[in-house]
């Protein structure tokens, strides 16, 4: 009875080590599990919390280009090529991206690095920064939800996200830059651990979301809201 059990399990620890090695080959590929997407927040304890923010399933977010000319130069070609990238990409209709020209209704807004710019900067903001881009959210004081970004005119502001985009003349780095860009302004508020996703931090990325990054959307906009937008406050 015991010999009996003691194979069983050796047989089935073969099996398991077979599996095993199956997984590390190159011919069978991994299934694209989603990666963390939720935002490490440190709070006056100096405790890291993993905050999760998107918008409503189905919203489509307005995005102001801030483009030289505006709606013709290379960004607005580029942003208009990452709305269609992760629009194949939220397959369950999760969230779209649009362009518009109204300030007023931006949730985003995307620039050169060396623009003025429509936004002023008086506070703490912080998100997902490389070297080539950055994309910033603004916390409210408690730091437990996100605060829209004051305007440079003065006028209401409904904008969560700052992109900011180091000019280059290179198309394809240019486009994969928006699309990372962009994926963060989507709610995706940390980096992939796999250098071939669109969402990974290094500087060579492909060139468009892989099936990795389509999951990890969908699996975030399954998964409730603990950063939310605080209400705009008047005067801003
Ligand atoms: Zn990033």
């Amino acid at each position: 009875m015991n010999r009996r059990r003691g194979t069983g399990s050796m047989w089935r620890m073969a099996v398991v080590a077979a599996l095993a090695a199956a997984c590390d080959s190159a011919t069978i590929p991994a299934l694209p599990g989603p990666y963390d997407f939720r935002l490490a927040i440190y709070g006056a304890d100096g405790r890291a919390r993993q905050r999760t923010f998107h918008w409503d399933r189905g919203a489509v977010v307005p995005v102001y280009v801030d483009d030289e000319p505006v709606g013709a130069g290379a960004l607005s070609q580029a942003f208009r090529r990452a709305v269609r990238a992760w629009g194949a990409a939220a397959v369950f209709g999760e969230v779209r991206l649009r362009e518009t020209t109204d300030l007023g209704e931006a949730r985003a807004v995307l620039r050169w690095h060396d623009a003025t710019g429509v936004l002023s900067t008086p506070m703490t903001c912080l998100g997902p920064v490389t070297g080539a881009a950055s994309t910033l959210g603004c916390l409210n004081d408690p730091r437990d939800a996100l605060r829209t970004w004051p305007r440079r005119d003065g006028e209401p502001s409904q904008v969560i996200y700052r992109v900011v985009i180091r000019r280059t003349d290179d198309r394809e780095l240019l486009d994969r830059l928006v699309i990372h860009e962009m994926g963060h302004v989507l709610g995706i508020l940390s980096h992939s651990p796999n250098p071939s996703d669109i969402m990974w931090a290094g500087p060579d990325l492909p060139p468009a979301p892989t099936a990795r990054d389509r999951s990890t959307l969908r699996s975030l906009y399954q998964t409730p809201v603990d950063l939310p937008v605080e209400s705009a406050s008047p005067g801003e």
